[in-house]
């Protein structure tokens, strides 16, 4: 059985960028993917300014990405508007990762698809997941538990996460051009951003309790998000589904900071490294730095206890900060109060979008 230098397990921008840098460092490197298939899931689609130079980086192409260089925020009954301090791009995750898996690849990491880890053991010095042997082993499972590793424990994980792709009316889709439109409702928020190929892409996080409103046919939930949001309905008007029914996700530990290693050769990556609240778009350059940062660190002989005490420092900060944007939203009145007090200060979108970032680590 042939013995890798690591084993990746998880294909998204973290993992994918952790497996590309090892290779390209000289490793001979496994990178596991549970999806066998491209599939949707559930994000914003948005990709800050910060990680569109990793994305370049890895040779991923943005050729198909939209240009966002604006956002809205749209309380239940009040918006503001104030440019994005970096120019983001909005991408599919149905496409981008496929690119990242494909630029993996292509730095030489051999992909074993359509399966899921399962077991982590170690003998001798070598560890055993599923049939791979590795020295080495970053855990970049996402949103998903992997049980070898501790749970995280985060606040606030009680809701629920929807996504659709929309083809929306063409005034509608004129007037979301180059902007991601953040909207807030009683219970709960969400963002619209323009993707690939003319489409928009719809996410909103939902209480728990609340997302009956939110299942059914289309023009049912249609009908519901615009009377829940003013801002929203313009929007919605007209627009038709590219798929349904919509991808959903519970139990996403909004908050979390993993403050210790599991063991100083075990990298946790990503989602699994922190989990920053969704309305800051920053979850997918968290996810490419500390991937990217953790193969530095593998190659340069630095344990993963030093990695994940650096990290938890750079990044907690900025979870922080986000998750207190996270309570505002939170609450519709606030909000709206929000939106006013950015319309008398467009710098205040400037402050909240530069503490959220996270510095090139
Ligand atoms: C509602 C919502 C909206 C969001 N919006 C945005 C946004 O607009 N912009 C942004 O930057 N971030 C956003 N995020 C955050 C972003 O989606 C995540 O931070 C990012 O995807 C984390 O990347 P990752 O590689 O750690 O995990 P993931 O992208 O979740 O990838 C993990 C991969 O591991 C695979 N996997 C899992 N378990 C196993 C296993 N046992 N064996 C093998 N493979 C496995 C999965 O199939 C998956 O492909 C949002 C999140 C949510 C919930």
């Amino acid at each position: 059985m042939t013995t890798f230098d690591a084993a990746v397990i998880g294909g998204g921008p973290a993992g994918c960028l952790a497996a590309t840098y090892l290779a390209r460092g000289g490793l001979s490197v496994a990178l596991i993917e549970k999806r066998s298939t491209p599939h949707h899931k559930v994000c914003g689609e948005f990709i800050s300014g910060e990680g569109v130079p990793l994305l370049l980086d890895a040779d991923v192409s943005l050729a198909q990405a939209t240009h966002i260089s604006g956002m809205r925020l749209h309380g239940p009954t009040r918006s503001c508007e104030a440019p994005l301090p970096t120019a983001a791009r909005g991408l599919s995750r149905l496409l981008m990762d496929e690119l990242l898996l494909e630029a993996a690849q292509n730095s030489g990491v051999k992909l074993i698809r359509g399966e899921r880890a399962k077991t982590l053991k170690k003998a001798d010095s070598v560890f055993h997941v599923g049939g791979i042997a590795a020295r080495r082993v970053v855990c970049a499972t996402g949103k998903a538990e992997f049980k070898p590793v501790q749970t995280r424990a985060g606040r606030d994980s009680g809701m629920v996460g929807f996504k659709v792709h929309l083809r929306l009316a063409a005034k509608a889709l004129g007037c979301l051009r180059q902007h991601v439109d953040l909207f807030v409702f009683e219970s709960g928020y969400g963002g619209l951003a323009p993707v690939e190929d003319g489409l928009a892409n719809l996410c909103f996080l939902m209480e728990r309790e609340a997302i009956a409103n939110v299942q059914g046919e289309w023009p049912r939930v249609a009908r519901w998000l615009s009377n829940a949001c003013e801002g929203l309905a313009g929007y919605l008007d007209n627009a038709e589904p590219a798929f349904w029914p919509m991808a959903s996700v519970a139990n996403v530990p909004y908050g979390f900071v993993r403050e210790t290693a599991v063991a100083d050769d075990i990298y946790c990556v990503g989602d699994q490294l922190a989990v920053i609240p969704s309305l800051t778009g920053e979850g997918m350059t968290i996810a490419m730095q500390t991937g990217k940062r953790a193969a530095e660190c593998i190659l340069a002989g630095v344990g993963a206890t030093e990695f994940q005490h650096d990290m938890a420092a750079v990044v907690r900060p900025r979870v922080e900060l986000g998750f207190l944007v996270h309570r505002l939203f939170k609450s519709p009145r606030l909000s709206d109060l929000g939106t006013q007090l950015v319309n008398r200060w467009p710098r205040l979108i400037d402050y909240i979008f530069r503490h959220t970032r996270t510095p090139a680590v």
